[in-house]
């Protein structure tokens, strides 16, 4: 894999005076460098301040879109509006979602298609919930999930996609998945797209997300198969997550 990508999802969090200091400050410690990809992804209000703010080395990703395209839909942003504010990325499917929004995989499934009508690269979540993996269902759960994807979408736009592990009871509860663990997760996942044919099965990009930090964040991404990062809570700590950039950038060299 020729890249790590480490992505700020800064959930529905901060201010205009707050945004402004954690931008600059990765600002200062991002350098160009094509085998890392940093995303920070903001709240929509916000996008506008980050994009003129942001050093050209970093880029934006929203955290949702709308399953519909355009029109009578109050309070919704639509990929083609994400677009038009030069994003490149955006989250679909994150836990939060699907479990408090209700989102279904049929609803997934038209964002996922979506996303890549109006070339945005979707960062489709997938993970277990507690109870799933005591009860031995982790990899069915995740088949599903990608499965619902894969039998209603053009598959050759896997390509252009990223997938992120993200274990329901690791996000913003301290727990994370041991490396070992997550790995194991993310070749399963290639097993799973391997089974339904994908040429990308081997090198699509699969990002672990669950409470990384500075402290475990080494380990996770030394694995074969992690190939970076999906960071909610230290995302907003500025030298937490510069010590995760140049974590990244110190396995790079
Ligand atoms: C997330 O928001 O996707 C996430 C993984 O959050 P945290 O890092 O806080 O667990």
């Amino acid at each position: 894999m020729d890249k790590i990508f480490i992505v700020a999802n800064w959930k529905m969090n901060g201010d205009n005076q707050f945004n402004t200091q954690l931008i600059k400050t990765i600002n200062q410690n991002v350098h160009e460098n094509k085998a890392i990809e940093v995303i920070i992804c903001p709240p929509f209000p916000y996008i506008d301040q980050i994009n003129r703010l942001k050093s050209p080395f970093i880029k934006i990703g929203g955290q949702n879109i709308s399953e519909h395209e355009n029109g009578a839909f109050t309070g919704e942003v639509s990929a083609s509006i994400l677009q038009d504010m030069k994003m490149d990325y955006v989250i679909v499917g994150h836990s939060e979602r699907r479990q408090i929004f209700n989102e279904t995989n049929t609803m997934l499934n038209r964002k996922f298609n979506l996303a890549h009508q109006y070339n945005l690269i979707p960062i489709l979540c997938v993970g277990e919930t507690l109870d799933e993996r005591k009860n031995d269902q982790t990899i069915r759960v995740i088949e599903t999930q990608i499965q619902s994807i894969i039998e209603n979408t053009d598959t050759s736009l896997f390509a252009h996609s990223i997938i992120a592990y993200e274990p329901v009871w690791a996000i913003g509860t301290g727990e994370t998945a041991s490396p070992e663990m997550a790995d194991e997760i993310h070749v399963n996942i290639r097993k799973i797209l391997t089974a339904y044919k994908l040429e990308c099965a081997t090198s699509i990009p699969i990002l672990y997300g669950g409470s990384v930090n500075s402290g475990n964040c080494q380990a996770l991404f030394e694995m074969d198969n992690i190939n970076g990062g999906l960071i909610g809570g230290a995302s907003l700590d500025s030298a937490e997550f510069i010590k995760i950039y140049q974590t990244v950038e110190d396995l790079n060299k």
